[in-house]
């Protein structure tokens, strides 16, 4: 199986309830490495350009306005980066965060447990989690300068 490397963000509905500590230990039990993390200011160009995937959406503007804190009173739209490391990291943590959609990821994961569905459609779901290893390694390479992240 491959080592991989995988990018998650502590949304900010997960920093403003407090869900950071509780995201970490989990992402920790998988016995992943932690091999990266830092403060980010989250820029419209840089939120664009993470999620430019779903750039035709109909979702993607609120999408942008979230990744940014703007639903959450987030002082700069920061969230915290990480990268986690090991082997077949980037499905280990997408199993431990669930479904997208929150309504349906299974009882206990993060997204289970914490995410929400807003008024407005949109899925509030605590954290990002690479999706695939070309997505992971696009992302890892966006959010971390290649200095930051360990071996
Ligand atoms: N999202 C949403 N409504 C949707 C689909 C996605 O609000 O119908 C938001 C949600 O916050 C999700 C993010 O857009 O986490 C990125 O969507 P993606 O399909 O990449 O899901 P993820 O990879 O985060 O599970
Ligand atoms: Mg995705």
């Amino acid at each position: 199986m491959a080592i991989e490397r995988t990018l998650i963000l502590i949304k900010p509905d997960g920093a403003a309830r407090r869900l950071t500590g509780l995201t970490i230990d989990r992402l920790d039990s998988t016995g992943l490495e932690l091999v990266g993390a830092k403060m980010v200011k989250v820029s419209e160009a840089l939120a664009r350009e993470h999620y430019k995937a779903l750039a035709d959406k109909p979702f993607f503007p609120n999408l942008i306005r979230y990744i940014r804190g703007e639903f959450h009173g987030i002082k700069d739209g920061r969230v915290l980066a990480l990268v986690y490391r090991g082997e077949n990291a980037i499905k280990r943590v997408r199993e431990i965060a669930g479904a997208t959609n929150p309504e349906q990821a299974a009882p206990g994961t993060i997204r289970g447990s914490f995410g929400r569905i807003t008024t407005a459609q949109q899925f509030e779901n605590v954290l990002h989690a690479s999706s695939d290893p070309a997505d992971a390694a696009r992302e890892v390479a966006l959010w971390f300068a290649a200095g930051e992240v360990l071996d």
